[in-house]
């Protein structure tokens, strides 16, 4: 299940759970597929960074638990993502998803 959390691009396995619109019949995988290649945010072949049940090596901004490869590089880019090789990375507490809180110190 991927879909990024800025774009809302999204790829086969985030389709699988996607209402289809009602014109095309449940079990009709070729036209679901086709209707699925004309949605401009379906996008396969991304990759996606998660913050999941595992420690990664980068730290999202709070509230996003899922980007893809173009949005992370802009964040990237934007200085809104630590990496593990960043000095200020803090092992004990980076690398998992944060919740979006009012609180949250904003990395501007
Ligand atoms: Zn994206």
């Amino acid at each position: 299940m991927a879909q990024c959390d800025e774009c809302g691009c999204f790829d086969d396995n985030w389709a699988e759970s996607i209402d289809y619109p009602e014109h095309i019949a449940e079990d009709d995988d070729e036209k679901q597929q086709e209707w699925l290649e004309e949605q401009e945010a379906y996008e396969p072949y991304r990759y996606y960074y998660w913050h999941a049940d595992i420690q990664e090596d980068y730290q999202m901004p709070a509230g996003y638990e899922c980007l893809c490869q173009c949005c992370f590089g802009d964040f990237l880019n934007a200085g809104k993502i630590i990496e593990a090789d960043d000095p200020s990375w803090d092992p004990e507490t980076m690398g998992w998803f944060k919740p979006f809180t009012t609180e949250c110190k904003q990395i501007d």
